[in-house]
């Protein structure tokens, strides 16, 4: 396939990998009368807490309402602080906002662009206790420094809510990304390492309290049909996504084992080669959600892969307190500022082989190398 045009993310490849189990799922619900609620959400929201060791699963609409939902479910609400990155999508913050409560940006290791921990003990120093959670984001699929993030959140008697949308079978020091806060919220959009056909999202989460005030929210407060016990709101995955994302749960360790092939390639092949390439944490697994290398001159390697076919992504260009929906014109993160302006995600997922790496990593050195 050496010549086609290579994409960031191609979830057409992720169905068409496994189209006759999906068709067959599809077929099962249709034929069932559930659309809604029923055995297929029962059933995933079991298998996927099982791929967290136990707990509890709690579905959603989508990953920003995972987000949201959870934050609530750990009593974050009007006027409340939620210690967070700003290289990340803005659904992180839009969750925030959403609450009323107002986001706090702590600057990026500048090895693993993730969440530093020794920052975000100084934010909740400086804070003094008006954050009532953090959320590091385990960008790329590569886990944040969760022991230190944690310890640091406790010290300070603030809430961990892990933003898993791209870290779905991530571990660090042997442990599942998602099991280390307090809750984890996951996004299953088309393009995730977990994707659906279409919007969902999870809240997971080994506190028993917080998995049944996410049930109540996502369907308007209601414990017995028809009686809101608190003020919730609509918030359910389909039974045809849940089918969907059985098959695709059976075949995330494969997806993920091959994200890992080809990333491994990506290292070897540009080993050397004048580009900065992804940092792993000391005891971290990553899944490889993408594979991010730096250049000063990434807007030049964008245009110049896109012009061979190779469609690079930029996750994410902008710092989110520099948009104008939340910006913060006092605010400067040197590292974050530098993450945005010089992060490149190069073509890593299942559908790939590891010639199409090859070709990747070979224009790279190509572009590196021209005058
Ligand atoms: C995809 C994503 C989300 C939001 O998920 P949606 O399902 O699109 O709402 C949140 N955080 C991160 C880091 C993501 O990548």
């Amino acid at each position: 396939m050496s010549e086609e045009v290579l994409l960031t993310a191609d979830p057409k490849a992720g169905f068409a990998a496994h189209a006759a189990e999906i068709r067959s799922a599809i077929e099962r619900v249709l034929a069932s009368g559930h659309y809604i609620l029923g055995p297929e959400v029962a059933a995933f929201e079991r298998e996927f807490a099982a791929a967290h060791g136990g707990g509890e699963c709690v579905t959603v609409a989508n990953g920003t309402d995972a987000l949201e939902l959870a934050l609530s479910a750990l009593g974050v609400g009007a006027g409340d602080r939620v210690a967070t990155v700003a290289n990340t999508v803005s659904a992180t913050v839009a969750a925030i906002e959403q609450l009323g409560a107002r986001p706090v940006f702590v600057e990026i290791d500048p090895a693993t662009m993730l969440m530093a921990a020794p920052a975000l003990e100084a934010v909740l120093a400086r804070e003094a206790g008006a954050v009532k959670a953090v959320v590091p984001v385990h960008l790329y699929g590569q886990p944040a420094d969760l022991p230190a993030i944690v310890a640091a959140a406790r010290r300070h008697g603030a809430r961990v809510l892990e933003d898993c949308a791209q870290s779905h079978g991530a571990t660090i020091a042997g442990r599942p990304a998602g099991t280390w806060g307090d809750a984890a919220a996951y996004s299953f959009y088309p393009t995730k390492n977990l994707g659906a056909l279409g919007d969902g999202g999870a809240v997971f989460t080994r506190d028993a309290a917080v998995a049944e005030r996410v049930r109540l929210l996502r369907q308007y407060g209601w414990r017995t049909r028809y009686v809101s016990e608190i003020a919730g709101r609509n918030s359910r995955l389909d039974e045809l996504q849940a089918a969907v994302l059985r098959v695709q749960l059976a075949h995330l360790g494969a997806g993920n084992a091959r994200r890992r092939e080809l990333a491994a390639r990506y290292l070897a092949q540009l080993a050397g080669a004048p580009v900065r390439l992804p940092a792993v944490a000391p005891g971290a697994v990553p899944v490889w959600h993408q594979f991010t290398v730096r250049t000063p001159r990434r807007d030049a390697l964008l245009a110049f892969l896109a012009g061979r076919g190779i469609r690079a992504g930029v996750l994410y260009p902008v710092p989110l307190y520099r948009q104008p929906a939340y910006a913060d014109p006092a605010l400067l993160l040197p590292h974050t500022e530098q993450a945005c302006a010089e992060v490149i995600c190069l073509p890593v997922h299942p559908g790939l082989d590891l010639a199409d790496v090859d070709r990747v990593a070979r224009e790279v050195i190509r572009w590196a190398s021209a005058p």
